[in-house]
């Protein structure tokens, strides 16, 4: 008998019928002797209509109430699930993330996740119940609701089963585990039997949305088993994150890629070319809790520099605007910027082993014709910067040209 932490993503809760299906999933691990713990989002498009709603009474929702807006969501669907279970003759209970409680810090609308108590569950459990949290929020010490950022379910159950020390976190969504890239966009991807978690954290936090990154960080920080799996389909094992680096000479250079269009380009250019001007630009984007992210430098003409980086998309006009309160102090001759940029990145483990690598991704691009308009590495990952519109082309020859289909 296991511990087990299922959760289930939006389209998996999406109707009436669809909450029976996976009540029936439930029943069926409950039945095999295993405790259960299910974490459930919103019905899919429910947290976007409520988004937009909330924009329609304000141009900048007040946080507070917009997290006590969003949280509704989930509280719809850990009651119905409930009931479904009931319903079936499973014994089930409903839980809020106040209830619970996961505690988070003030951050509004990107809370992040401090403790969580687990005494009214684990009772609950002993008692043979079936327990249902709502994913994606949170109490913080105020005592206001908070919520973890989009996708935060995911963050909600592997925390849970760190927290419980569950021997299992198993995330249930529309696809059947982690793909070499999102199937929606290169149908030849193949299905990973295993990615590992650095790999993994690289995966997510450049763009491929199937876990939300802090839930990949916590699963690193606690050592939570998990797997990624389908609601929609009958068996199968998923995939699994494994922490145990294989030393497999043979591995592939790269093991997938991702995309990511929450991107804008920053330049300012013109600047004088001396130490302090990187953090008199940089900083004050800093200062203003914006996250930069690929940076260049080039040297200009005449004692001067031009510098170039990223921001997420939604903060380009503030950045623009930032910077131009500042364009007599920093001395800048021009700024300006691009909105229709996207990143592309390979990820893969076998980079430390196999090289040429990067080349061979430049090289493919230009075989295309795509302008790279930044780059950054790591040791598992290049990235680049190009404009969207080739965003999907890039995607696909990327996938072929590193053999991710075969
Ligand atoms: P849920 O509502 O269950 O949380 P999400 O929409 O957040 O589901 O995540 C699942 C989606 O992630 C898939 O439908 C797929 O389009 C997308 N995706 C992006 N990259 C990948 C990838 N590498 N492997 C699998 N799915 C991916
Ligand atoms: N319902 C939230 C969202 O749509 C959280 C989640 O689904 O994980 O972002
Ligand atoms: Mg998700």
């Amino acid at each position: 008998m296991a511990l087990i932490v299922q959760k289930y993503g939006g389209t998996s809760v999406g109707s009436a019928e669809r909450i029976k299906n996976v009540a029936k999933r439930v029943a069926k691990a409950r039945a095999e002797g295993h405790d259960v713990v299910v974490v459930v989002s919103a019905m899919s498009g429910e947290t976007n209509r409520l988004v937009a709603l909330a924009h329609e009474m304000q141009d900048i929702p007040d946080p507070r109430e917009l997290d006590v807006v969003l949280s509704t969501g989930e509280q719809v669907t850990i009651g119905l699930l409930a009931m479904a279970l009931k319903n079936i003759g499973v014994p089930a209970k409903s839980y809020t993330g106040w209830q619970v409680a996961v505690k988070t810090d003030n951050a509004h609308t990107k809370a992040r996740i401090e403790e969580i108590d687990d005494a009214a569950m684990r009772a609950d459990l002993k008692e043979g119940k079936v327990v249902i949290v709502a994913g994606f929020q949170g109490i913080n010490e105020k005592g206001d609701i908070s919520t973890l950022g989009r996708g935060g379910s995911d963050t909600s159950a592997v925390a849970l089963a760190a927290a419980l020390k569950a021997d299992e976190c198993q995330i249930y969504t529309d696809v059947d585990g982690v793909y070499t890239t999102d199937p929606r966009v290169v149908p030849e991807a193949r299905r990973l039997e295993t990615v590992t978690f650095e790999e993994m954290l690289e995966l997510a936090s450049l763009g491929s949305k199937v876990l939300q990154i802090r839930s990949v960080e916590f699963a690193g920080k606690y050592k939570v088993r998990l797997r990624v799996l389908s609601s929609l389909q009958e068996g199968g094992d998923g995939t699994l994150i494994t922490f145990e680096e294989d030393n497999n000479m043979e591995r592939a250079a790269v093991s997938g890629i991702a995309f990511d269009k929450n991107q804008a380009r920053i330049n300012v250019r013109g600047v004088p070319d001396k130490p302090g001007i990187a953090y008199q630009i940089l900083g004050a984007v800093a200062n203003a809790n914006i996250e930069v992210d690929m940076i260049i430098q080039n040297v200009g003409a005449e004692g001067t520099t031009d510098f170039s980086f990223t921001v997420p998309r939604g903060d380009y006009k503030p950045t623009l605007e930032l910077l131009n309160q500042l364009k007599d102090s920093i001395g800048a001759a021009e700024i300006d910027g691009d909105d229709t940029v996207c990143k592309v990145s390979i990820v893969g483990l076998g980079m430390r082993s196999h090289v040429g690598v990067a080349s061979k991704m430049f090289r493919t691009l230009a075989e295309e014709g795509i302008n790279i308009q930044m780059i950054s590495t790591s040791e598992i990952k290049v990235s680049v910067l190009i404009d969207e519109k080739y965003m999907e082309l890039a995607t696909r020859i990327l996938h072929k040209a590193f053999e991710l289909d075969q």
